[in-house]
């Protein structure tokens, strides 16, 4: 009699043991489900011009060419279609303004400095087609 209650017990406690490493590794392959592929990720642009935003597919964007690191506006066919962000001075989204690319994978040692003094400046006078207000928070002197 003793020898079966125990018997059953551990049984009871494989099973909740399995049940609970079952329920770990399901949750653990959802969280791990591959994304929405990069490419078919909607990504939303603002068109520089007439403020007008878009969703497409980044895929879409891509296929529609670059200028400037704008995308082309598919209706228009210019090139005025660029990430959308929120001014510093009245929380309006608008489009972002065009700066200098920085990139450390690209830019030679000795242009980094330069550029991003510049892009720094641009920034600082970067104003808001919306209030005419600075678009970003001063960056240094
Ligand atoms: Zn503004």
């Amino acid at each position: 009699m003793e020898g079966g209650k125990k018997v059953l017990a551990v049984v009871v406690l494989l099973v909740v043991i399995v049940g609970a490493v079952g329920l770990i590794l399901k949750n653990t392959k959802d969280r791990n489900a591959p994304p929405t592929p990069i490419m078919k990720q909607p990504i939303e642009l603002i068109d520089a011009e007439t403020g007008e935003l878009m969703t497409r597919s980044l895929q879409e964007w891509k296929d529609g060419g670059m200028q400037e690191n704008r995308y082309k506006n598919p209706n228009t066919g210019k090139y005025t279609m660029a990430e959308p962000i929120k001014c510093y001075s009245c929380s309006e989204v608008i489009p972002m303004p065009l700066l200098p690319n920085v990139d450390p994978n690209t830019t030679p040692p000795e242009d980094m400095p330069r550029l991003s003094d510049e892009r720094t400046a641009k920034k600082n006078a970067a104003r808001c087609p919306k209030c005419g207000g600075p678009v970003f928070r001063s960056l240094g002197p």
